[in-house]
């Protein structure tokens, strides 16, 4: 896997988003976003979700395969899954989620006692005291990324076919990360692809989605850098991880000024896992080998504020250009 440069796009005719550190009141005041009372926990405007829509939709026409490889093959057909917004727990604890991530990770607890447990129950809500402490842990957990879900229910199936698969996931993720910026959310939407085979079909996979990506970015009409990124891993520990992940280019992130110039915000992200989930799930290529594995997800509720950060809050006034890729159907002759 070759580390690409730092990569502007050829964007022509955009104006680079000013810092701004009110965007989220200027949200509030369209009403695009509607506080819920919690920082990065938001209802979305009419106008918000006809954007999500048609960028869901288009993902899905990008994400059509449309490759042929030298020996013939093309890219298997994108088997498509949608989430509901929690996991299992054994199969999340499996994922090593919680010990690179546990300030990130959200746990379902519920109340599981008698009625002598409810009476104090209801004393601890009376007196305002902590009530939280009788809840017993659940056997479900939030979804941190989309794909986390997945590789146990293709590693199931038993042996990759040849030419591996690919799998078109959405999820509703949770986070706990509460900011200000309306592009931290702590519960938002992401489509993910992911890609599981041999280590060239991977590969090719994350090259020509950066490609994509980069292609369906700049007909949005929206400026954007590719750089070499880390995750969040928590602690000392975690530092060398992220060191170790920046240096292998294991995670490559689309970013777009939404908030401000200087630190713009990752809005795509093409991550190779190398054989972690596939050691981990027992996951194995038709040739009996390890399967590799690497996603490309998206992050909805981002790509929308770079549009409304960029093309205004009204819909109707974006460049037809713009309007034409999104919503197709519309276009004029
Ligand atoms: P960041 O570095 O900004 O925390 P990330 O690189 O950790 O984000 P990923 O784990 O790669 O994000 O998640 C995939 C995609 O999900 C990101 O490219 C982004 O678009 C979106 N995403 C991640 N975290 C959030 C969040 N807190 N709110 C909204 N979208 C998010
Ligand atoms: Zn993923």
């Amino acid at each position: 896997v070759t580390a690409p440069a730092r990569f502007s796009g050829p964007v022509t005719g955009v104006v680079e988003a000013t810092p701004s550190g009110d965007y989220l009141q200027q949200l509030f005041a369209a009403g695009v976003l509607i506080p819920l009372g919690v920082d990065g926990l938001y209802a979305r405007s009419g106008g918000f979700e006809a954007v999500v829509d048609a960028l869901d939709r288009l993902i899905t026409r990008i994400g059509r395969p449309a490759w042929v490889g030298a020996d013939g093959r093309s890219e298997p057909e994108p088997e498509v899954m949608r989430l509901p917004p929690a996991m299992s727990r054994s199969i999340f604890e499996r994922t090593g989620y919680m010990s690179a991530f546990p300030q990130l990770a959200g746990t379902v607890h519920c109340f599981c006692g008698d009625e002598r447990a409810h009476r104090e129950l209801l004393e601890l809500l009376e007196s305002k005291s902590d009530w939280a402490a009788g809840q017993t842990t659940s056997e479900l957990v939030l979804i941190p990324a989309a794909c986390y879900p997945i590789y146990p229910i293709m590693a199931e199936r038993g042996t990759l076919p040849p030419g591996g698969r690919v799998v078109d996931i959405g999820a509703t993720c949770f986070r706990h990360e509460p900011s200000r910026e309306p592009t931290r959310m702590q519960m938002f939407r992401m489509r993910e692809y992911v890609r599981m085979g041999e280590v060239a079909e991977v590969d090719a996979f994350r090259a020509g989605w950066l490609e994509r990506g980069r292609s369906m970015v700049t007909s949005l009409r929206l400026p954007f850098v590719v750089e070499a990124a880390s995750d969040p891993f928590f602690g000392r520990t975690g530092r060398l991880m992220a060191a170790g992940q920046i240096e292998q280019a294991l995670k490559l992130e689309l970013q777009i000024p939404v908030n401000s110039s200087d630190a713009p915000t990752a809005c795509l992200s093409f991550n190779y896992h190398q054989d972690k989930f596939g050691a981990t799930w027992g996951l194995r290529t038709s040739n009996g080998a390890v399967a590799h594995t690497c996603c490309v997800g998206f992050g909805m509720e981002r790509l929308t504020l770079a549009l409304f950060r960029h093309h205004g809050f009204d819909t109707a006034t974006w460049p037809a250009g713009v309007r034409d890729i999104l919503w197709p159907e519309q276009a004029s002759p």
